[in-house]
């Protein structure tokens, strides 16, 4: 057997929990994402909503200035039954006219916004409801399935951390000054363990070693460094 086979086991259990340990940082940040994103989503149809408020607003203004234009039109009108004199009487009939065509415009422009504008308004809020509601339970879903594979990644790293603790011990057990190393080597570069391969390059940092280098792991009674990187050097039998 490999002098440094137990290293080597305790590497493989670290591989795994780096990996569940990475999992378990980005799953509140992918749910942050969604969160944001449906956010957005309901921004989305509150600025639908409020455009076809102010547009309905608009259309009931533009009304209004027509009933009143019509009020004081038949204002006038009651009042020519006072008029005396031919001249004012033109007058009203004048003034009466112009009035007419004010209430008219803004009659008009009132049903051209109901025609033109509402139903375009009222289909964007209406797709954009239709996004909020699709992705309301997209989301939810996407969140509670989150939430159990972190639970998983809780749990299987908590095993993980058991098996940790007995192959460390294994490997002390064996030789505590291997354990040492790679424990001080572990929190500066990934991985630890490495294969000399066969042209002599060290798999870590690709950098070729010195014969005597190749001549130790090849004897396989210690544990021997790359000299560039100082990565734990070994050779698949
Ligand atoms: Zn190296």
């Amino acid at each position: 057997m490999n002098v440094i086979q137990p290293l080597i086991d305790l590497q493989d259990t670290d591989g795994q929990i780096r990996e569940l340990e990475r999992e378990a940082r980005d799953i509140p940040q992918r749910k942050a994402q969604e969160i944001a994103r449906l956010n957005g989503v309901n921004a989305a149809l509150e600025i639908a909503k409020n455009q076809l408020a102010a547009m309905q607003q608009r259309i009931k203004s533009e009304e209004s200035e027509g009933e009143e234009i019509r009020a004081k039109v038949r204002d006038l009108k009651t009042n020519q039954l006072n008029i005396k004199s031919n001249k004012e009487m033109q007058q009203s009939i004048m003034q009466i006219e112009g009035l007419e065509r004010d209430a008219e415009a803004a009659e008009n422009r009132a049903l051209a916004l109901t025609e033109d504008e509402i139903p375009v308004l009222e289909r964007r809020v209406a797709d954009a409801q239709a996004k909020v509601d699709s992705d309301k339970g997209g989301v939810d879903g996407y969140v509670a399935e989150l939430d159990a594979r972190l639970a998983e990644v809780k749990a299987e790293l908590e095993n993980l951390t058991k098996e940790r603790a007995a192959k460390a011990d294994a490997v002390s057990k064996s030789n505590p000054r291997f354990l040492l190393y790679y424990e001080r080597q572990r929190t500066k570069r990934w991985p630890v363990v490495v294969t000399l391969n066969h042209d002599g390059v060290c798999d870590g940092c690709h950098m070729k070693q010195p014969p005597f280098v190749e001549q130790l792991v090849q004897h396989n009674k210690d544990l021997v460094a790359c000299t560039m990187c100082g990565r734990i050097l070994y050779r698949d039998l």
